[in-house]
């Protein structure tokens, strides 16, 4: 039978508790094949466990086009200058030497899901069992207005990391002394809540040494942000009178940029700035519309696997899912992949599936030793990746304690970079 989407989505606690006694989907073909488009925290993750702990029971393809990959976490802190470039860059060698996965260096552009067939660009065609989409994240079209990919180089996002992040970091060191650096800040919801705050202290932290008198300006659609009070206290304390942030209620989220002549417009007043790192709204990576299972901008998962709500035999990991309570982070997705690891092993060869736990935790730093964090602990519910238990850094800590916060996050990094590319 072919599940409809209505079907499929009121199936929801059926598909937990046919986890339990899995069915051996795949049959007729030889070994079970999964293909996984994206060699990001999700998908290389996704694709070297089910490799590892299959022992070879389980074809394994990840389709990623960039031979080397560079961490959106840790890239600003490559803008601060704590980290250099090589040294949040990943290739994707030992994937295929050491556990066996056919890596394919080529864009997913097309998901046959009545064929179960991805299309590369290239002009082959991939068959799979189960398919795990874990393409991070794109811009939504006009999100801000004067700006579109092809005014990136003049107004870089640096929201995938690599080009993007060394264009961004050029453009601060040429930028004249007392010049502005200028932020436009992404709506709800987006790739790493903190994210853009630990570049504004980033960047003032690099300010600092090698331009003083520079200023920082934030264009800011929300009211509150993820670690706001840990944030402005560091900023108080380290960068005083560099940062100004103009919220929604000063006309934040009314924002329009002019690329040729580097002005930011806020609520109608014309800034002149010398840099302007634009970070527009985001959606699941394009290959999610293309697979048509997105609902919206996001594709809507079952928390206790990470299978599409509208195809049983599609997972989607990470920035892309509509999962519920987990930030969009690394941390998340590294965890989110395990699960579904665990759970389409257990369908295609009939192993034991354990119930679904996650957990997140994203660590900031504001300056050298200055570190903070917000963590916390998710179950699977039939609703939702439903939050449990979490912690946050506070506001007044002492310096040691930063300074440990900072290290468990130099650990976190080490420990994630193992995880996805063994
Ligand atoms: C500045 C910044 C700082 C961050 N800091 C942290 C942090 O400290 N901690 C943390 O946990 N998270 C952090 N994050 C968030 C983290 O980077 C993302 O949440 C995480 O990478 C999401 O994993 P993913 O697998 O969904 O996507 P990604 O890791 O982005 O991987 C997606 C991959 O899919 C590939 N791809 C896309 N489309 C296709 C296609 N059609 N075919 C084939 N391949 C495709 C892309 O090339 C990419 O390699 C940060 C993000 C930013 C921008």
């Amino acid at each position: 039978m072919k599940l409809n989407r209505r079907l499929f989505m009121g199936a929801t606690a059926a598909a937990a508790a046919s986890m339990a006694a899995p069915m051996v989907l795949a049959a007729g073909h030889g070994k079970p094949r999964v293909v996984v488009v994206g060699g990001g925290a999700g998908g290389a993750t996704a694709a070297r466990y089910i490799a590892k702990d299959s022992k070879g029971e389980i074809d394994v393809t990840l389709i990623e086009p960039t031979r080397m990959y560079y961490t959106c976490f840790f890239s600003n802190l490559y803008l601060g200058g704590f980290r250099d470039l090589a040294s949040i860059g990943h290739s994707y060698g030992t994937l295929a030497a050491e556990y066996g996965i056919n890596v394919v260096h080529d864009w997913a552009i097309g998901v046959d899901r009545d064929t179960k067939t991805v299309a590369l660009a290239g002009g082959s065609s991939l068959p799979y069992d189960r398919l795990i989409l874990s393409p991070g994240i794109d811009f939504v079209d006009g999100a801000v207005p004067g700006w579109d990919l092809s005014a990136q180089n003049k107004m870089p996002h640096a929201y995938k990391a690599g080009s993007q992040s060394e264009l961004l970091k050029a453009q601060i060191m040429a930028m004249p002394q007392g010049g502005t650096f200028a932020m436009v800040a992404p709506p709800n919801p987006y790739r790493c809540p903190p994210g853009p705050y630990e570049r504004v202290s980033m960047v003032a932290h690099l300010l600092k040494h090698v331009n003083p008198t520079a200023k920082i300006l934030v264009a800011d659609p929300k009211e509150a942000f993820s670690k706001q009070g840990l944030f402005e206290e560091g900023w108080n304390t380290h960068y005083s009178g560099m940062i100004e942030r103009i919220g929604p209620d000063f006309g934040g989220g009314n924002v329009e940029v002019r690329p040729d002549t580097m002005e930011l417009v806020i609520d109608g007043e014309v800034n002149k700035v010398d840099v302007c790192n634009v970070i527009p709204a985001m959606k699941a990576g394009r290959i999610v519309d293309a697979a048509a299972i997105n609902d919206g901008n996001w594709a809507p998962v079952i928390a206790h696997t990470m299978q599409s709500k509208m195809d049983e035999n599609i997972h989607v990991l990470g920035d892309s899912s509509a999962q519920g309570d987990m930030p969009k982070s690394g941390f998340s997705a590294n965890s989110q992949a395990k699960v579904c690891a665990n759970a389409v092993r257990g369908a295609l060869t009939g192993s034991k599936v354990f119930p679904a736990k996650f957990s997140n935790t994203c660590w900031s730093l504001i300056d050298t030793d200055d570190g903070v964090k917000v963590g916390a602990n998710y179950e699977a519910t039939d609703k939702k990746i439903a939050k449990t238990d979490g912690s946050v850094s506070q506001t007044g800590e002492d310096a040691a304690l930063r300074k440990t916060t900072y290290e468990e996050s130099v650990g976190w990094y080490a420990g994630i970079s193992a995880d996805m590319f063994g």
